[in-house]
């Protein structure tokens, strides 16, 4: 699998781990944009939203979303923070393999740019 995340999940690549479990993966972001900035990624290969299925993975983008609240209250984002998914090249995907940014510990702006 040529997939740089898939890679992290299997432990070819090394990556700073903060959370596993048996469904996701959360690392910090080896180029943070922020103080605190970590990616949550489903341990299954899945390219881009659009690539999502209602159907099968809806259990899944709820648990993302929620481990993210969770170890951003731990990781000292209490005060705010911005979650961000971006969807292919015109919304500024470079991996496509899906992953939720966290990003915190600093004010952020309106619109991203
Ligand atoms: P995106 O542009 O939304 O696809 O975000 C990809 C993110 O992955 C960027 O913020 C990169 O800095 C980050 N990234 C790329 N390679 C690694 C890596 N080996 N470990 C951790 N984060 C990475
Ligand atoms: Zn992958």
């Amino acid at each position: 699998m040529d997939c740089l995340f898939c890679k992290i999940v299997a432990g070819e690549i090394p990556a700073r781990k903060i959370y596993e479990d048996d469904q996701v993966l959360a690392f910090h972001d080896i180029a943070p944009q922020a103080p605190a900035h970590f990616l949550v990624i489903p341990k299954k290969h899945i390219a881009t939203l659009h690539d999502l299925s209602e159907e099968d993975d809806k259990p899944l983008v709820g648990h993302i979303l929620f481990v993210a609240q969770r170890l951003a209250e731990e990781l000292g984002c209490q005060a705010g923070f911005r979650v961000v998914m971006n969807c292919n090249e015109l919304g500024g995907q470079t991996v496509h393999h899906i992953h939720l940014h966290v990003l915190g510990q600093r004010q952020m702006h309106w619109p991203p740019g």
